[in-house]
C-alpha cells in the first residue's frame, strides 16, 4: 500500500494584509467573462457589447460602494498603478498648470506612494515628507504646517498595511479642503474593515486593489473627484476615459467590484470577528512571549493586523521556522541583495534598526478560526527560545 505523505496538523495562512484568497463568490462572477463571454468591451457586436455593459455596470456597483458617481471611478492595473497615476497625474497637470509643484506625503506610506513621490522629487517637484509619533500617527497639525501656496497634492494613507494604524484622514482632508490642496489616500488596506466612502472621508483622489479584499490580483480602482485636473501616464486609447488606456480586463473588473460589494455588506461583522481574534493573539503573544512588544496603536488599528517586534530575533528567521510549522506571516524586513534593510516604518516610528529586525506581523482574514490563533500562540514561544539559543550574544 501506497504510504501516505504526513500531513501537516494544520495550515494556517495570516498573511492577508500580503494577498487574500480569492472569494469563490467573486470567482464565480468572473468566470463567464474568461470563458464564452470574453468579448472586447470595445467592439461593436454583440460579444463587445455583452464585455461593455458588465464593464460599466461593475463601475456602477463601485460608484455606488464608495459613495461617488461612475463618472469618477477609474480601472486599473493594481494599488501601485493607482497611486502612480493619482500622484504623477496630480502632480504633474498641475505643474503645467502653474498651480505649484509641492507634494506631501508621510514617512510610513506603501512604496507605490513613497517611491512615486520621490521620483517626482528627483524630476524637480518639491517634497516635504511627514514624521509619524510613535504609533504610526500623522498628526494632522504637521500637515497643516507644511501646506503652502504652492502645495498641489498631499498623499496620506488610509491605514498602514505593516502596523495596523489608522490615520486621521477625515480631520486632514479638511484642512486640505480649507488651504486648497487635493487630498489622494491609499486605502487598500482598509477596504475589508473601514469606512471607504469618499464623502466620508472627505478625500479627492483614493487607491484600492482588489486582492487585499477577496478580489483578483492585477486590478486596482482609482477614484478621482469631479473637476480635479489630472493627466494620463501612458497613452494609446480612449480607455477609460483615456486616463488609463489600453483594452480593459472585464473579468478582473467585475471581480473587483463584487468583491467590494461583498466587502461593504460584511464590514461590520468581519470587524467585531477579526478585531476579537486579533485582540486574543496580540494577548497571547505579548504573554507567552518575553521582550515582545505590539508595534503600531494600541486602540486605532486595523481590526486584522497583529504586528509586534520580539527581541534578539531576525524576523525573517522567524518567518522560516513558522513556515515549517505550516503558519503564513510576514516581517517588515526585506533581505534585499544580502542586508537585511529594516522596514521603514517601523523606523520612522522610532524603533531602533537592531529592534526592528525582529518584527513580526500577522494578519487575519475572514476566515481566520480561533484555532488557527491558539495554535500559533501554542507553537511561537518555543520557536523565539529556540532561535534566541542559536542567536550570537549581542543581536
Ligand atoms: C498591498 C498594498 C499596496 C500595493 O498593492 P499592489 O497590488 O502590489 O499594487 C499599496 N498600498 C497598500 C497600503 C497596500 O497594502
Amino acid at each position: 500500500m501506497k504510504k501516505a505523505r504526513p500531513e501537516r496538523s494544520r495550515w494556517v495562512y495570516l498573511d492577508y494584509a500580503a494577498t487574500t484568497p480569492l472569494d469563490p463568490r467573486v470567482l464565480e462572477v468572473m468566470m463567464p467573462y474568461m470563458k464564452e463571454k470574453f468579448g472586447n468591451p470595445s467592439s461593436v457586436h454583440s460579444w463587445g457589447r455583452k464585455a461593455r455593459e458588465a464593464v460599466e455596470l461593475a463601475r456602477k456597483q463601485v460608484a455606488d460602494n464608495l459613495g461617488c458617481r461612475t463618472s469618477e471611478i477609474y480601472f486599473t492595473g493594481t494599488t501601485t498603478t493607482s497611486d502612480n497615476l493619482a500622484i504623477q497625474g496630480v502632480a504633474r497637470a498641475a505643474k503645467k498648470a502653474g498651480q505649484g509643484n509641492h507634494l506631501i506625503t508621510s514617512s510610513i506610506e506603501h512604496h507605490g506612494v513613497l517611491d512615486t513621490c520621490q521620483a517626482l522629487r528627483r524630476e524637480g517637484f518639491k517634497l516635504t515628507v511627514l514624521p509619524v509619533d510613535k504609533y504610526g500617527l500623522v498628526d494632522p497639525k504637521d500637515v497643516e504646517k507644511a501646506i503652502d501656496d504652492k502645495t498641489v497634492l498631499v498623499t496620506i494613507m488610509d491605514a498602514n498595511n505593516e502596523v495596523g494604524t489608522i490615520e486621521p484622514i477625515k480631520e486632514i482632508s479638511q484642512i486640505t479642503k480649507r488651504k486648497g490642496a487635493l487630498l489622494h489616500t491609499d486605502a487598500a488596506a482598509a477596504v475589508d474593515y473601514l469606512d471607504v466612502n469618499v464623502k466620508n472621508l472627505g478625500v479627492d483622489l483614493m487607491t484600492i486593489g482588489a486582492h487585499k479584499f477577496g478580489g483578483p490580483k492585477g486590478v486596482g480602482v482609482l477614484y478621482v473627484k469631479k473637476g480635479v485636473e489630472i493627466e494620463p501616464l501612458t497613452f494609446g486609447g480612449h480607455h477609460e476615459r483615456g486616463l488609463w488606456p489600453g483594452t480593459e480586463a472585464p473579468a478582473l473588473i467585475v471581480g473587483i467590484a463584487e468583491a467590494l460589494e461583498i466587502a461593504t455588506q460584511e464590514r461590520k461583522e468581519a470587524v467585531e470577528k477579526v478585531t476579537r481574534l486579533r485582540d486574543r493573539l496580540i494577548k497571547g503573544v505579548l504573554t507567552k512571549v518575553s521582550d515582545s512588544q505590539l508595534t503600531g496603536h494600541p486602540a486605532k488599528r486595523l481590526p486584522d493586523i497583529a504586528s509586534f517586534v520580539i527581541k534578539g530575533v531576525e524576523g525573517e528567521a522567524i518567518l522560516l521556522m513558522l513556515s515549517d510549522k505550516g503558519i503564513a506571516a510576514s516581517s517588515g524586513s526585506a533581505c534585499t541583495s544580502g542586508t537585511l534593510e529594516p522596514s521603514h516604518v517601523l523606523t520612522a516610528m522610532g524603533i531602533p534598526a537592531e529592534k526592528a529586525h525582529g518584527s513580526l506581523r500577522f494578519s487575519l482574514g475572514k476566515s481566520t478560526t480561533q484555532e488557527d490563533i491558539d495554535y500559533v500562540i501554542r507553537v511561537l514561544p518555543g520557536i523565539i527560545e529556540k532561535l534566541r539559543k542559536m542567536a550570537p550574544k549581542g543581536i
